[in-house]
């Protein structure tokens, strides 16, 4: 059966994608513009892994320099989101990084290499202040804290579906219990098996394969990139009998920082300087993390139970929460290269694989600028002239960088 592009339907692609999380979605949609595209993903399930386990959070003073433009510039997609997305993608949701004595110098290094005329809802705060944005907060715990008021608590099932659905209007393709086990050139055209036997064709394969990109990268015969995923842990736990509420003052502060209308804040992603805890309301309850970071072979991850103790000693030391039990919890594999910007481009020596890969802890915040550079770089070659204009570079996301040579 012959499509209109003058392909194979359900057989041969313009472009296969491996890997059907929020990275595998959101390049595929951009490129389903001009290509018949398929996803091919070994789980029953989309989104099983990294991208269903996230905190869904929107930090644009989080991760690198690369890590924080690609974000900023994915800031419209969620705030106005195009028509194939369901219903709004956003809540506010501040972010408070609140240090103690020993962990003031670090914060106000951290605030002046985040702080600028591109991040100008940053501010630092005293901690009388982070106690009245958020009254969980022990008082007298923090000695300084950095606001910004400009995060988001984002629809990650909203964004992952969205995608989905715009794919599908543009005639992608999806393949579950698909998990490739080998590939091999026929003429111009890869011909991926997957692991009941099937094959799929494509001028191009997409590795968006998250942990397991450099597993892939093997099967082609294309030099690992050294993908280093970090298992992170997260955990439920109840919200305390008597919950104080925000002061009115703080969230009169909130409401005017931000250049946009705004509901009243009283809810904050709260995290340590350190980054060796951090909470967030989340329905009844708040979930929590270690925000730990432990070399992990590419897996189906499991919570690490030292690391949820660890952090509920540093919750119950900093907060009000009074932890006593832990109602759920989970893991999931975040997955960095060594300088912890993503790899997008073409492999430099295997014909038609091309990298998408690296998106560590901002996977989520950064899809629809990142989906969109990664499109235009295999489509044109180079990046999206807004995503230039924040100094990110081709040669930046290279996965040939010399950054990331063994
Ligand atoms: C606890 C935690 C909190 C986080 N919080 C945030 C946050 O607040 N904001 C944010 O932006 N990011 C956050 N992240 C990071 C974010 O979740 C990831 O960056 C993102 O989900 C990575 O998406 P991915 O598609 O690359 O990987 P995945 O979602 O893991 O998808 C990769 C897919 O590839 C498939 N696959 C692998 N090998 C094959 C194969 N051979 N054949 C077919 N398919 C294959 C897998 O089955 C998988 O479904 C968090 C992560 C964790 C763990």
């Amino acid at each position: 059966m012959t499509g209109s592009r003058g392909v194979q339907v359900n057989s041969s692609f313009d472009v296969i994608v491996i890997g059907g999380g929020i990275a595998g979605v959101s390049i595929a949609y951009e490129l389903a513009e001009h290509r018949s595209v398929a996803i091919v993903e070994r789980e029953s399930t989309l989104a099983f892994h990294t991208t269903g386990r996230s905190a869904a959070t929107f930090l644009e003073s989080y991760g690198n320099s690369t890590v924080r433009a690609i974000t900023r510039a994915s800031r419209d997609f969620f705030l106005s989101p195009p028509d194939f997305v369901d219903g709004p993608l956003i809540a506010d949701l501040p972010l408070l990084i609140v240090a103690n004595d020993t962990e003031v110098p670090g914060l106000r290094e951290q605030y002046r290499t985040v702080h600028g005329p591109a991040a100008s809802t940053i501010e630092l705060v005293d901690g009388a202040s982070a106690e009245a944005l958020n009254p969980m907060l022990r008082p007298g715990y923090t000695a300084l804290a950095m606001v910004d008021y400009g995060s988001l608590e984002l629809d990650v099932h909203g964004l992952h579906q969205g995608y989905l659905r715009g794919l599908r209007q543009r005639g992608g393709v999806v393949k579950r219990s698909a998990g490739v086990v080998a590939a091999r050139r026929e003429g111009s055209l890869w011909v991926l098996t997957d692991a009941a036997g099937n094959e799929h064709r494509a001028c191009t394969v997409v590795n968006a394969a998250g942990a397991w990109c450099d597993e892939v990268a093997t099967t082609f015969g294309a030099a690992p990139i050294g993908i280093a995923p970090l298992r992170r842990t997260a955990f439920m736990v109840p919200a305390p009998r008597d919950l104080p509420s925000a002061s009115a003052s703080a969230v009169n502060r909130t409401m005017t920082a931000v250049n946009r209308t705004m509901t009243a804040v009283n809810r904050t992603m709260t995290m340590s300087a350190s980054e060796d805890f951090y909470f967030k309301p989340d329905g009844a309850g708040f979930l929590c993390s270690p925000a730990d970071e432990t070399l992990t072979m590419p897996s189906d991850a499991k919570p690490d139970d030292l690391e949820i103790a660890r952090a509920i000693e540093r919750l119950n030391e900093a907060t009000l929460l009074a932890v006593r039990s832990v109602s759920a919890s989970w893991a999931g594999l975040r997955s960095f290269t060594v300088d912890r910007s993503p790899a997008v481009g073409p492999d430099p020596t295997v014909d038609g694989l091309f990298w998408f890969a690296g998106q560590g802890g901002y996977g989520i915040q950064m899809a629809p600028a990142l989906a969109r550079a990664g499109a235009s770089l295999l489509a044109a070659g180079d990046l999206p002239d807004n995503l230039l204009a924040t100094g990110v570079t081709a040669a930046g996301l290279a996965p040939d960088r010399s950054a990331l040579a063994a």
